[in-house]
């Protein structure tokens, strides 16, 4: 089998998922969209009502906004994975649950495994939690970077955050700076 065949067959399993509570009170599995392999994995904390409505993630004003920061910095959106802690919303956008972070987390890692990042981007203060410490305080520790295993790993606020804070939109744009820095630094050059 083919990573590609893999990875389809990944996204079936899942799509199919009833290992937690959430997947009663969703429209749709919201598995994740990108090219396999990709240079860098986007990861947010979960599906709110637009993503649950069209099954894709970050669309709406939130995703607006994260493909204008990505525009900025001459990354296409197109060219990187993106996809969220757990797969189905969370009842009234809350934050998802420990219980439920570890039901879903199994397909994150797989995910991972065959999209084959070098470059892990953590969006808000759930997913850098989960990712890259539980006491990660996003305020003070975005933009800053962690090796681990073969990844770079950095966390930025989530734009859903930063439409209602606006006020923090000059330090993301700063850590998203450094995200195409990082990639130039790791791939030479972006992939076609
Ligand atoms: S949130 Fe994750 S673990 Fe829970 S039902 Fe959805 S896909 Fe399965």
């Amino acid at each position: 089998m083919t990573d590609a065949e893999r990875f389809e067959q990944l996204r079936t399993n899942c799509l199919a998922c009833t290992r937690c509570s959430l997947r009663q009170g969703c429209q749709n599995v919201v598995f994740g969209t990108g090219p396999v392999p990709a240079d860098i994995l986007f990861i947010g904390e979960g599906p709110g009502e637009q993503e649950d409505l069209s099954g894709e993630p970050f669309v709406g004003p939130a995703g607006r906004l994260l493909n204008d920061y990505l525009c900025a910095v001459g990354i296409e959106r197109e060219s990187v994975y993106i996809a969220n802690i757990v797969k189905c919303r969370p009842p009234h956008n809350r934050d998802p649950l420990p219980e439920e972070q570890e039901a879903c987390i199994p397909w994150l890692r797989a995910q991972t495994k065959l999209v084959h990042p070098k470059i892990i981007v953590c969006l808000g203060r759930i997913a850098a939690m989960r990712i890259i410490r539980q006491d990660f305080r996003i305020t003070r520790e975005h933009g800053q970077w962690f090796e681990k295993g073969a990844f770079s790993i950095t966390a930025t606020f989530h734009p859903s955050a930063l439409l209602r804070n606006p006020q923090n939109r000059s330090a993301a744009y700063e850590d998203f700076i450094l995200i195409a820095e990082r990639r130039a630094a790791l791939y030479g050059r972006q992939r076609d």
